[in-house]
């Protein structure tokens, strides 16, 4: 679908997968106004297709726009957009628990040009391709280094965004976690480089016991959509879930007292994944005993009961397609 000043939305178009055409002076290749989104379309237990969460995507991509001075895509025209691609590829849906079929839309600049401004021109696409369930042979808790030197987001920047820069700008800390053999970073805030934000693509939380944490929406991490659904699912299942700030110290003295008992984290692709052990520059150290722990497990399993149909959607979260 493509936007133009003073005609808005127009052309929507599904076409088999092809490469793009883009002119060498295309303004995302320089200014970056890039913005995309990741959900998942599940073949449930009764056969029938469901997206989960589809709105809520489409709310953070209009959230996404405006920061990156974007026109905003109508929330029905994304979830219409999703649709058609899930239904022509239908067949592509995989067919068994967790496996799905990933939908990734994005927003591009398109118009030719080499003034910093925003463009009159965009192109909105939706592509997918079938994701398998994300842990072969057993959930496998990860390591993580915690971020000192690079920082993905500071106040006022575009970390609550869902923009290409914010991906961009994290490689090197990535690289530098796989060198200190860690699977993923965790990012602290820009400030005091002493508060827990997020994990590399996913959010995290706290168990401590029967209480449940998760680091609050500061501005400067992404509001994930797992996330958000894992405070409902967490407050079901009787659980005291709060949004609050967790420390570096927090993290570490709650893991020497025995008082932090687990820590995951979530987003779509994974779901949830148990934290294992932590690297950084001060200290390392093992979390619980280094295992998936029960509470995170339990979650997940409610979590994925939903998105396969398993049990019954009380909060009206699947997009049915029929
Ligand atoms: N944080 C970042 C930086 C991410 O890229 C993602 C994945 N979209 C998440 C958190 C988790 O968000 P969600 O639950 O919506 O997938």
């Amino acid at each position: 679908i493509k936007w133009s000043e003073g005609v808005g939305w127009h052309e929507a178009q599904l076409v088999p997968y092809a490469p793009l055409s883009l002119d060498p002076a295309n303004m995302t290749l320089h200014y970056a106004q890039a913005i995309f989104e990741g959900l998942k379309a599940y073949k449930r237990a009764d056969g029938t297709v469901a997206t989960f969460r589809p709105r809520a995507n489409a709310e953070r991509f209009q959230a996404s726009a405006r920061r990156l001075a974007m026109p905003e895509l109508p929330v029905e025209t994304f979830i219409d957009a999703c649709d058609a691609l899930v239904r022509q590829d239908r067949a592509w849906v995989p067919s068994s628990g967790e496996a799905s079929l990933y939908l990734r839309p994005f927003m591009i600049a398109t118009e030719v040009g080499l003034g910093v401004r925003p463009s009159n021109e965009y192109l909105f696409v939706v592509i997918a391709s079938p994701a398998g369930a994300y842990f072969s042979g057993g959930v496998k808790p990860v390591s993580v280094w915690l971020s000192e030197e690079y920082v993905r987001a500071a106040p006022g920047g575009t970390g609550a965004a869902k923009c290409a820069g914010n991906y961009a700008a994290s490689l090197v800390a990535q690289a530098q976690a796989a060198e200190k053999g860690c699977d993923q970073v965790v990012w602290l805030d820009a400030v005091e480089r002493r508060w827990i934000e997020e994990m590399g693509g996913m959010n995290l939380y706290f168990v401590y016991g029967d209480k449940i944490v998760t680091p609050e929406l500061t501005g400067s991490l992404l509001p994930g959509i797992t996330r958000a659904s894992l405070l409902k699912i967490a407050e079901d299942l009787g659980y005291e879930v709060a949004e609050g700030r967790i420390s570096v110290e927090d993290w570490k003295n709650g893991n020497a007292d025995g008082s932090l008992t687990e820590v995951f984290a979530c987003g779509t692709a994974a779901v949830i994944t148990p934290v294992g052990s932590v690297k950084s520059t001060r200290a390392d150290w093992t979390v619980g005993d280094g295992r998936p722990g029960e509470v995170t497990m339990r979650l997940r399993k409610a979590l994925l009961d939903i998105q396969t149909g398993e049990v019954e959607d009380t909060h009206g979260w699947m997009h049915q397609l029929g």
